[in-house]
């Protein structure tokens, strides 16, 4: 009886879950020059830079490869892989070229290809990809033409030829009834003034509203991914995206919020999250952005950005239904791993038993924020935490900052956002009382 009963259940968990894992990673930021002029350090004299990397500077090789050989070591068997950009260092455009760049991508390219030779990787591009950087044109170019002769094994669709070699965006039917959307949304960031101005560029949007009318008839399910996230990055108060592009990509998120299970995008560098609300009821949709390998902090005269270690994020979730069960966010002690000679990847945390959440599906993060209101809430000294990756312990999140962050969790809106800073409410929106977008 007993063991009938075990079998049985068994057999009922198996046939209940089946469990999926896919790997994001981001904003390598390779710089060639570390060694060397160190062209990416805020121009510093580094005399000991640190074998793996520091944190004023891009990555060294060597995080690359260890970045691509750790997470294979993790777990190599994964379903694919997000790689949302930004390869390319930050160092002025007299450092780089078209060939540069795209070599840059290439050997890192030709890397993942070595470490993961049966795993589809469905790549994006970010804003440092492009030569001169962030001015994606909203037409065919050399860029697109090469990156796309490295990524379509990949990809392995060539009905998606005219789509990349146009405006560098695709989609992909990544397993039965889950779609990837890989979206260039380099176009739309406010630093790209080619593209600027442009009611559609590479005519991505009228295509990304096309195919998620396509997945609901077809009973998909998708997962949208890309570089540059729309909504407001808190706490530091930018939006990326020109405010016509952000309202047109919030509008679409919000009018398929049905068929979208999850937002994958990088280029904030840290780890964060938004919500997309509709006019009522719970969250529809939550926007993930992944921290990146490259440890780089900014110095702009007396602004220091807080030091944070190098991230790579394995998320898993439930084939069936795409629906998103878990995040395992892990890290490198970057200082630790100098001072050693070698490099431990480590579970940072996992969201569902950090947070105590059941799952990462928009109302279960949603009910983390809700949690987070409080600011002397664990769940808000956590995020705090790994905002920056465990790289910056004393970092001081006061009243107005955890304020901001509160606002850029559920206003994707500028003009939202602001309201909410200015209203007496920490987080201006709960069902039924939400910001409409689109
Ligand atoms: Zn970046
Ligand atoms: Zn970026």
């Amino acid at each position: 009886m007993l063991n009938k009963l075990c079998i049985f259940l068994v057999c009922a968990s198996v046939a209940a879950e089946d469990v999926g894992y896919f790997w994001h990673v981001t904003d390598f930021h390779w710089d060639f020059s570390y060694w060397t002029d160190q062209l990416s350090c805020n121009g510093m004299n580094i005399s000991q830079p640190g074998l793996f990397g520091n944190q004023w500077c891009d990555s060294p090789w060597r995080l690359v490869q260890e970045t691509i050989s750790g997470i294979k070591h993790i777990k190599g068997d994964v379903d694919f892989m997000l790689w949302t950009g930004d390869t390319v260092p930050h160092v002025d455009n007299t450092h780089l070229s078209i060939a540069l760049n795209e070599e840059l991508v290439r050997n890192v390219t030709e890397l993942m290809k070595n470490e993961f030779p049966n795993t589809p990787i469905y790549a994006t591009f970010g804003n440092h990809d492009y030569y001169p950087n962030n001015m994606y044109p909203p037409h065919g170019n050399e860029i697109y033409n090469d990156n796309y002769n490295l990524w379509k094994v990949w990809i392995n669709d060539t009905s998606q030829d005219k789509n990349f070699l146009k405006g560098g965006y695709y989609t992909v039917l990544a397993r039965p009834g889950l779609r990837i959307v890989a979206l260039n949304t380099n176009m739309y960031y406010t630093h790209d003034t080619v593209s600027m101005g442009i009611d559609d560029p590479a005519d991505q949007l009228l295509w990304l509203e096309n195919v998620l009318e396509n997945a609901e008839k077809q009973n998909e399910k998708v997962i949208l991914t890309g570089h540059v996230p729309p909504g407001i990055s808190a706490p530091r108060g930018v939006r990326w995206m020109y405010e016509s592009f952000n309202k047109k990509m919030n509008g679409i998120v919000v009018r398929h919020a049905d068929v979208i299970v999850a937002m994958h995008f990088g280029h904030e560098h840290h780890d964060n999250f938004r919500i997309y609300y509709g006019a009522t009821g719970p969250a529809k949709v939550c926007l993930f952005i992944a921290p990146s390998v490259t440890p780089w902090r900014f110095q702009i005269l007396s602004l220091k950005e807080t030091p944070h270690n190098p991230g790579v994020r394995l998320i898993k979730y439930d084939r069936q239904t795409g629906k998103q069960l878990d995040i395992y966010q892990y890290y490198m002690d970057l200082n630790a791993a100098n001072t050693i000679g070698y490099v431990n990847w480590t579970l940072g945390y996992q969201a569902t038993v950090f947070y105590n959440i059941p799952d990462i599906t928009a109302p279960s993060m949603e009910a983390l924020a809700t949690k987070m209101r409080n600011a002397n809430s664990q769940e808000f000294r956590s995020y705090v935490n790994w905002y920056n990756t465990n790289g910056a312990k004393d970092f001081s999140c006061d009243a107005r900052c955890h304020k901001s962050v509160m606002c850029g969790l559920g206003n994707l809106e500028l003009s939202t956002y602001s309201a909410c800073l200015k209203s007496q409410n920490v987080f201006n929106c709960s069902p039924g009382n939400c910001p409409i977008v689109g």
